[in-house]
Formats: structure tokens, C-alpha cells, sequence
């Protein structure tokens, strides 16, 4: 490491790192990026679906060269009991018109190919390489230390982009420690399959693509859901839970039993069937929503992606808001260079101005009471998936007895399990929750 001064550092190299590398290399600025994995994507983990939206802004023309699997058409949602599900299908021909919307992707090939256009934009990336603290003069950070041989590198600003764990800001004191109710543990798994059985079994030709999203009994009543996301040649299943739920779970099921459980379900199991396993990853995230936001700028210093806490777990969005993130900052940057400005906590509160203003802070606040609501309410992880697919299951029954009679024993199962009130006020509480 040198002792050059640099006009910014990114830690990390995942999808917000990247974007506030990359945004500010392309203006101009001198950027230093450091990454502790072998190489970016190495150590990454994700579903994992890109919303082009975020990145379109970043790099209008991604499309022409990105590692993309397959656009999506049709989106499932499942409530799910042991046996059956019940859900909602939305698939549309507008999403098979270009520009496209929402693809699946790896993560290991996305991340790889997004630090090619970094460092193509002209920021300089050392891997391989943790950055174990932040350098403080007083209240500013003026730069990091790493684990090299002289590995301290001075910069105006430094950009946290290391995701969910955050140690450097939990060391330097600018967040508190992780809150096991704040964070949900995910375990995934990638299944080969060939290209023409997927397509036969999604219903989908050439690069289209489903997505299922997942809730009900298969997560024992814990706060989670599971998904299977098509991709060219494999399909992504997953499943997460609030990482206090199961250390609360009498049960004492494992993450990765929970996805067992999920892949032997008789409506997952044929999707699935003759997958071979290639890739199998657990990790941390963020889901604690708008009250678990920690401070994100100060002197010197701007907190992106995961390590924000930029989540939003209800639309199952992460990296759109951390590419999001980190181009907000980026931009921050530039504008304080530009202005000649010193990187002081009230510059750098424009990082947290431009951030309120974005759909990112205004979705996690429109969904603000949803995390203390459904870890009150276990009914919707549990009575409610039952329930519904019971009535599922009496209403197509055909078996003689009059509808009538039917309606009646359906609105008598879910009495016997909720009174009316229950039901009027889950219903309310959900309401108000999501407004
Ligand atoms: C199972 C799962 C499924 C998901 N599915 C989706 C999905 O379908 N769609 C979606 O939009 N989001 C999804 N997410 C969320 C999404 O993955 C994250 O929101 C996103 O990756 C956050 O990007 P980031 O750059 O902030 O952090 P990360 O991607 O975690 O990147 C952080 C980087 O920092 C590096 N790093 C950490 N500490 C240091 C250090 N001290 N020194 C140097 N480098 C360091 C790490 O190695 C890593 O490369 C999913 C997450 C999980 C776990």
C-alpha cells in the first residue's frame, strides 16, 4: 500500500460498493477499492433477482454485456401448508418486451463483471485485502488500515460498503452491535438442471423466466419465506427466517433443514427433481427496516448498501437499494469535490438529504411498523396458510355436499381458530402496517 491519498475508498466490492466506486471513478475522482474476497462475487451470496431500474442509472447500457440469466415473465406467490399451497399467478407479455425489467442473475458472475466496468471507469481495486479499522483524526476518519504490511491508505472519504456485519462502523462506534431481531438468516441452494427441463416445467421458452415466492408452515411459524428463481441452467431455492426466531424456536430446526423440509414439499418437489446441488450458502440479511437504519454519514465517512441496513424485506429488494446507495454517495462526492468543499458532517449530510428523497428511505418508511407487527402474529406463518388452503380444499372438493354447507364449514374453521375481532383486526393491523 502506498501512502497516496486517494479522493475516496470503497470497503467492499458487492453490488454497492461497485455502484459508488464506479459512479465516482467515471467523474473522475481517484478511487481506491478494497475488497477482502479472492475477487468480487467471491464471497457474495444472492437469490438473486436485479431490478434493472437501479443499475440503468448507473449504466444505461448494462444489457449489452452483463451476465444476465433470464428476464422475468411471471411471478408466483405462494401460501403454502404441508401439502398444497394456494396462490397468485401474475405473468404478462408486456415483461417480454425489451427493455426488460427484472432478471435473474449469479452473483459471483454479476459481481465480477461490475468491478470490470469499475475498474474500466478507472478506480483501482486491491482484493484479497480486509480492512480491519478505520484511521480517526478526532471525529474525522481520514483513512483505513488493512491487513498488509503497511497497509494504512489515507483518503477524504471513505465509503462503507461491507455489508450486513458492518464491523468497521460497530468498531469505530457508528453503529451498535447486530440485533438478531433486526437480521434474518438465509440458506440458498443452486440446482443444475438442463435448460430445455426448466423451460418445460416453468412454462417458459428461450431466456424467459418465473419467480416463486414462498410464505406459510414451512417456516414453523417463524417471520420468513422462501423462493425459487429460474435461472439458464439451474434454479436458486432458498428460504430465511429472523435470525431471533430461531434461536427462539422451540423446534430448534436448522436453516438448512428448513430448505430440506422445503425442497421435499409435494408442490416444490417435482419443480425441482433431479437438480444437482452445486452451490450451498448461508448468510445475513438485513431486515429491520426503517427504525434499524443506523446513522449513515458523518466526517469523512457515508455508510452503504447492507451495512445501512437497506433492505427492503416486504419486496424482497437489496442490491437495487444498495446500488441505489452507493451511486447517491458517489454523487455526494463528486458534487463536494466540485464545490471544493471539505468532507465534514454537514457536507456529507447531503448523502442523507438525497437518500430520504429516494424511493429507498421512503419505501423502508412506508413499511415501518410491518417488522413489530408480524413478530407479534404468528397466526400469519401458521393458522392463515392452514386456514386458507383448508378453504381451498373444501370449496373445490366435489364431493355432494352442498356449497352452501361448505361456506359454512369454512367460515367455521377459521372462526374456531380466530374470533371474528382476531380476524377483523389482522386484517387491520396489516392495513395500517403496509399504508
Ligand atoms: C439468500 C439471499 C437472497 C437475496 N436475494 C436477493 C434478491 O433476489 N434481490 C435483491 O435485490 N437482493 C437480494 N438479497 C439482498 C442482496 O444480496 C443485498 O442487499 C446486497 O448484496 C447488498 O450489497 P452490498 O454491496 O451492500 O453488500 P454485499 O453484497 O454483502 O458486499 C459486501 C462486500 O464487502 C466485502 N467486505 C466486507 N468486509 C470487508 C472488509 N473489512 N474489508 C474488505 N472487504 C470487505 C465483502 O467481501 C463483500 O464482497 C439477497 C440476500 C441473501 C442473503
Amino acid at each position: 500500500m502506498s501512502n497516496e491519498k486517494f479522493d475516496a475508498i470503497v470497503v467492499g466490492a458487492g453490488p454497492s460498493g461497485n455502484a459508488a466506486a464506479y459512479t465516482m471513478a467515471k467523474a473522475g475522482l481517484k478511487v481506491l477499492q478494497i475488497e477482502r474476497g479472492e475477487y468480487p462475487g467471491s464471497k457474495n451470496v444472492q437469490g438473486a433477482i436485479l431490478y434493472s431500474n437501479a443499475l440503468e442509472q448507473i449504466i444505461p447500457d448494462f444489457r449489452e454485456d452483463a451476465p444476465l440469466e433470464r428476464h422475468i415473465i411471471e411471478q408466483r406467490m405462494w401460501m403454502m401448508d404441508d401439502e398444497s399451497f394456494v396462490g397468485t399467478h401474475y405473468r404478462s407479455d408486456d415483461y417480454n418486451k425489451p427493455p426488460y425489467n427484472r432478471y435473474t442473475i449469479i452473483r459471483a458472475q454479476f459481481d465480477k463483471w461490475f468491478s470490470a466496468k469499475v475498474r474500466e471507469a478507472g478506480a483501482l481495486l486491491i482484493c484479497e485485502t480486509t480492512v480491519e479499522e478505520l484511521l480517526l483524526d478526532g471525529e474525522q476518519v481520514i483513512g483505513v488500515r488493512c491487513d498488509r504490511l503497511g497497509g494504512e491508505v489515507y483518503a477524504d472519504v471513505v465509503v462503507l460498503a461491507d455489508g450486513v456485519n458492518s464491523t468497521l462502523a460497530r468498531k469505530a462506534g457508528f453503529h451498535g452491535e447486530l440485533d438478531a431481531g433486526n437480521v434474518a438468516l438465509a440458506v440458498k441452494e443452486i440446482l443444475f438442471l438442463p435448460e430445455e427441463v426448466i423451460q418445460q416445467r416453468f412454462n417458459i421458452k428461450e431466456d424467459e423466466g418465473v419467480v416463486i415466492e414462498l410464505m406459510g408452515k414451512v417456516t414453523e411459524g417463524m417471520v420468513g419465506t422462501g423462493f425459487l428463481y429460474t435461472n439458464k441452467e439451474s434454479l436458486t431455492i432458498g428460504v430465511g427466517c429472523m435470525l431471533s426466531d430461531f434461536k427462539a424456536n422451540p423446534l430448534r430446526t436448522k436453516p438448512y433443514e428448513l430448505l430440506e423440509k422445503l425442497k421435499k414439499h409435494p408442490s416444490i418437489a417435482p419443480l425441482i427433481e433431479g437438480g444437482e446441488m452445486k452451490e450451498y450458502c448461508a448468510h445475513l440479511i438485513p431486515e429491520g427496516g426503517f427504525n434499524a437504519v443506523p446513522r449513515i454519514h458523518g466526517a469523512g465517512w457515508l455508510i452503504v448498501g447492507d451495512s445501512g441496513g437497506f433492505v427492503n424485506a416486504v419486496h424482497r429488494e437489496g442490491s437495487n437499494l444498495a446500488m441505489t446507495s452507493g451511486r447517491l454517495a458517489g454523487e455526494t462526492v463528486i458534487a463536494m469535490k466540485a464545490a471544493g468543499q471539505e468532507p465534514s458532517l454537514k457536507t456529507l449530510k447531503a448523502y442523507k438529504d438525497k437518500m430520504d428523497e429516494s424511493f429507498v428511505m421512503k419505501d423502508l418508511k412506508k413499511y415501518r411498523k410491518l417488522p413489530e407487527v408480524l413478530h407479534s402474529s404468528p397466526q400469519f406463518f401458521t393458522a392463515y396458510p392452514e386456514l386458507v388452503n383448508r378453504a381451498a380444499k373444501t370449496f373445490f372438493t366435489v364431493d355432494g355436499v352442498d356449497k352452501h354447507s361448505k361456506e359454512k364449514e369454512i367460515l367455521g374453521s377459521f372462526r374456531s381458530k380466530r374470533s371474528l375481532t382476531g380476524l377483523v383486526g389482522d386484517a387491520f393491523k396489516i392495513w395500517r402496517a403496509s399504508r
